[in-house]
């Protein structure tokens, strides 16, 4: 079991960004509302998130760390109907397989709540202790007994940048959650959680982009879509501020690209990326997020129906607005 999720490990687990991920993911389908993102040494040594959401009971902590244990499948059903974040049960199994753990969690109903720690998968200790409602989970030496993997990763510089563009994506996509990242102590990120994208864009990117985004609202039958694209002035020459949410997941789509782009393209001559923070809405059946385990590739129904509605959408918002 343990060998199955070291192997496992290296798709869900492929460095400590991955790792934040799936923990940060954890803590927003756990319903919290504040979470803190602490790393050492680019994730190497450290990773801790914390967060407030409605913990775990003591007798289903050890569950948590058997692979495929997930309290998100409740019948077969759920996989096509999916709204959570995580849904295969992998991401626990496979990251204490790899590294040493420690997590203190606390249900909400629960008066008491549980310490647990893993050395590469084993529970070395259990006991209750007197904790908050939340869960807090903290991993140290990645990788320390699967050397080849632990040779594969960056520079810890390269593995903080890497943790801290999911978290910014993380951030933006939750502004409704408090997010706190400090890297070595120091403080990288410190959302509101006012539940507004553009003060989350604001705190993690700047007031000038802030200040230079159209609002977009659009309802039809196929999809929904709201959020925020940049105006005139703020292109970029690569695609880090194209922010596109599916139901609350950071995807990457080539449909979406093109439509925004297309639209732009329509009305301006430009060959730099557009800005853009945009959350579409579909009916979670008719959306596949199941194609890659790092969940970022997506596909859905009626692709070409959608990114001409999309395309056509903000090429109007964008003429009204040159009008103005
Ligand atoms: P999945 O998210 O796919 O269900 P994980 O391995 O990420 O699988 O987590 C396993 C289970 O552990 C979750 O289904 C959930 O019940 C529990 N869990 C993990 N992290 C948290 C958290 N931060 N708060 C509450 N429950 C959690
Ligand atoms: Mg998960």
């Amino acid at each position: 079991e343990i060998t199955i999720n070291k192997i496992a490990a290296g798709e869900v687990v492929e460095r400590p960004s991955s790792i934040v991920k799936e923990l940060v993911e954890n803590s927003i389908d756990a319903g919290a509302d504040r979470i803190i993102i602490e790393v050492e040494n680019g994730g190497k040594s450290l990773i801790k998130i914390t967060d407030n959401g409605c913990g775990i009971p003591s007798s289903e902590v050890k569950k948590c760390f058997l692979r495929h244990a997930t309290s998100k499948i409740d019948k077969i059903d759920d996989l096509f109907n999916l709204f959570t974040l995580g849904f295969r049960g992998e991401a626990l199994a496979s990251i204490c397989a790899v590294s040493k753990l420690e997590m203190t969690t606390k249900f909400e109903d629960e008066a008491v709540g549980t310490k647990i720690t893993l050395v590469g998968g084993n529970i070395e200790a259990k006991e209750a202790v007197g904790a908050n409602t939340g869960t807090s989970i903290v991993i140290k030496d990645l990788f320390f007994n699967t050397p080849a993997r632990k040779k594969f990763l960056k520079t810890d510089h390269a593995e903080l940048m890497n943790i801290t563009d999911i978290v910014n994506k993380l951030a933006i996509g939750y502004p409704n959650v408090k997010f706190r990242y400090l890297n070595a102590g120091k403080l990288m990120v410190n959302t509101p959680g006012d539940g507004k994208l553009v003060s989350a864009v604001r705190s993690i990117y700047s007031r000038e982009v802030s200040e230079n985004l159209i609002e977009i609202n659009y309802d039809c039958s196929l999809f929904k879509i709201d959020g925020y694209i940049g105006n005139n002035n703020i292109y970029r020459s690569n695609r880090n501020l194209q922010h596109i949410y599916i139901n609350g997941r950071f995807v990457k789509s080539k449909i979406i690209y093109d439509a925004i782009a297309n639209a732009y393209k329509s009305i301006i001559p430009i060959n730099k990326h557009a800005v853009c923070f945009i959350n579409l809405h579909l009916d979670p059946q008719k959306v596949d997020v199941n194609i890659h385990p790092g969940k970022i590739e997506v596909k859905f129904e009626k692709e070409n129906e959608i990114k001409l509605e999309i395309m056509e959408y903000i090429r109007a918002k964008l003429l009204k607005q040159s009008l103005i």
